[in-house]
């Protein structure tokens, strides 16, 4: 980054690229605040749209412009309670921001990921989730490219009430997560969630 040369930021914050008059598009930032002076994105560009179409024209060494830090998605540190984290697709970019921010911490990861794709190469970040899994026994991740997203969260989490519950992705699957942990009792505020499309 030239000017500023750093950006302050939280793990799992976006940043706003204008394309017009009251026209942006918002890409977390996929990278930790650890290199406040290299921001990493990580797009989906299938949806095909102004986004899509920048992210595809992007030349090596190209000057690009945004607004940033925004947004509240960040995880807390002093919630005692287990996190449970749950991505949609593309959806994993906030929160590959805060695992890698919080392993590169030295962080007492105790933690589980439930990860949804239509198949394996559509979660990205899979290989490192996995080597996440290995080096922390604290961290239980689980992709999913079949099922339901909710009986898979069901299935793991034996009581909701002591935790909270970090959703990223879609707004349907963001909703069908909430209405299940909050059937079984989790209250409404302990589901943050970052809805995406
Ligand atoms: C807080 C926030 C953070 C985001 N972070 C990222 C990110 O890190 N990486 C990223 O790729 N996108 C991210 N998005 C989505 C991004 O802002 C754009 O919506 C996306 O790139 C599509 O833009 P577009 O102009 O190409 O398509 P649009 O014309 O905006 O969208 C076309 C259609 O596709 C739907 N859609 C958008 N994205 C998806 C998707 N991934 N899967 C299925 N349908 C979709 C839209 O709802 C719309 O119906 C984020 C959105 C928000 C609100």
């Amino acid at each position: 980054m030239r000017d500023p040369a750093e950006l302050s930021f939280e793990a799992g914050q976006w940043v706003s690229v204008p394309f017009g008059p009251k026209k942006v598009r918002a890409y977390s930032i996929a990278s930790t605040p650890r290199s406040p002076g290299r921001l990493t994105l990580c797009a989906d560009v299938a949806p095909g749209g102004i986004g899509s179409a920048w992210f595809r024209a992007l030349a090596v060494g190209q000057a690009v412009e945004f607004k940033a830090p925004f947004g509240g998605f960040a995880f807390r540190r002093d919630d005692p309670r287990r996190p449970l984290f749950v991505a949609e697709e593309i959806g994993i970019v906030p929160i590959r921001a805060m695992l890698a921010d919080l392993d590169e911490t030295g962080f007492d990861l105790h933690a589980t990921l439930v990860y949804r794709g239509r198949d394996r190469s559509w979660l990205p970040y899979d290989d490192e989730l996995v080597a996440l899994a290995r080096r922390r026994p604290g961290f239980a991740y689980h992709p999913l490219v079949s099922g339901d997203v909710t009986a898979a969260v069901d299935a793991l989490v034996a009581d909701p009430r002591d935790l909270v519950a970090y959703v990223s992705g879609g707004g349907a699957m963001i909703d069908a997560v909430r209405e299940g942990l909050m059937a079984r009792g989790l209250d409404r505020k302990s589901v943050r969630w970052e809805k995406f499309w």
